[in-house]
């Protein structure tokens, strides 16, 4: 057995397990002996949480809260909203749709960490949505919608799959002519590193047109180590390119310190942040909420003229309708009839020439 098997094998989601890596808390016992929800981590993820530290923002993440029976915010069968899996256009249960050309690809729905942020937790979490994993449906499906030109294979978490499983999934995506990409979402090379292996680098590695692309989620500093370096640069070496995809999480990235150290981190192990998710209306999540303005304020006081611009994620939301953008609106100040006013993140104001038909106005 490979260290990877060995650690989802041996997860943490018992309460004598947890006790071997942290004091638990009597609320967070409460949370635990009387959640319905599935809860876990790897015990290499665990092996990072402060003993002592409620606050601990990895411990946040997957230790379960009593504050996850409440819900004022978030909306009830949030997924098969949010993928329109309700929708007239009949789909496989594998696939969901927001856009023409791409798709997500659901092919699992276990993870190497139950995050307690989810807003896949209906399926992943809580299991209240029972999906058909027909991985050879879905294919069939992409391979009949030419309009497709990207594939995102998720879950659950797809590098959880065992390698043989993985390189028929990503063979039989590069037959099909009208794909151009293939992105894989995985929190492993965080939360389980030891999962790039050399075997899997070799799935992945192969040079083809169709490139690999991978995103991450990493939500704090402290969740990365000399391991999810090497893992990283593993993934890279072999072709595969990574970016991270942080959500906003109140009391774990919402401050100034936790946010820019965040995104400089990923840059030195190589990781491009790409995206800054704005926290998902799913039940069940609302103490993880900060209000829609904070990840702009963050960029703007924390990332943008602060640091490299490649540090810097595009903050968005993701909807039913798509992905919106919710970056600082402080460039554009004023548009005049021969010139716009510009504003930087000090708030100091400079002017370009408005142009008409290629001409200055
Ligand atoms: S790894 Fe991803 S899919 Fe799994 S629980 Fe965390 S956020 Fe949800």
């Amino acid at each position: 057995m490979e260290e990877w098997q060995y650690q989802i094998e041996n997860q943490v989601d018992t309460i004598e397990e947890l006790e071997k890596y942290i004091n638990i808390t009597p609320e967070e016992r409460e949370a635990i002996e009387t959640t319905t929800a599935k809860w876990g981590t790897t015990p290499y993820f665990a092996s990072l949480i402060d003993r002592d530290d409620p606050r601990d923002p990895i411990r946040l993440q997957v230790v379960p809260s009593k504050y996850e029976k409440e819900n004022r915010y978030g909306i009830e069968n949030y997924l098969v909203y949010k993928e329109n899996r309700a929708g007239e256009e009949k789909r496989p249960d594998t696939i969901a749709r927001q856009y023409n050309d791409r798709i997500a690809f659901t092919v699992v729905n276990i993870c190497g960490v139950y995050c307690r942020h989810c807003f896949r937790k209906e399926m992943v979490v809580d299991k209240s949505l029972e999906l058909r994993f027909d991985v050879d449906e879905g294919l069939e499906w992409i391979k009949e919608h030419n309009e497709l030109r990207e594939v995102l294979i998720t879950g659950g978490d797809p590098l959880l799959l065992p390698d043989d499983r993985i390189e028929y999934i990503i063979r039989r995506l590069r037959e099909i002519p009208h794909i151009e990409t293939i992105r894989f979402g995985s929190r492993l090379p965080v939360v389980l590193p030891q999962r790039i292996t050399e075997g899997l680098k070799k799935v992945l590695g192969v040079y083809h047109k169709v490139p690999i692309w991978l995103n991450t989620q990493c939500n704090h500093a402290k969740e990365i180590t000399e391991l999810t370096a090497k893992a990283v640069w593993g993934l890279l070496s072999s072709g595969v390119n990574v970016g991270n995809q942080a959500v906003l999480l109140k009391g774990i990235n919402d401050d100034k310190k936790s946010f820019q150290e965040l995104h400089q981190k990923l840059l030195n192990i190589r990781i491009r942040p790409y995206y800054l998710f704005y926290l998902e209306p799913a039940p069940g999540i609302d103490h993880f909420r900060t209000p829609i303005e904070k990840g702009a304020e963050l960029i703007r006081d924390t990332i943008r003229g602060h640091t490299s611009g490649l540090a810097q994620p595009m903050y968005v939301v993701a909807t039913n309708i798509g992905k919106i953008p919710l970056m600082p609106d402080y460039y554009i100040k004023e548009r005049g009839e021969k010139e716009y006013i510009l504003e930087n993140h000090y708030g100091e104001l400079t002017t370009l020439p408005v142009i008409q038909d290629g001409k200055e106005a």
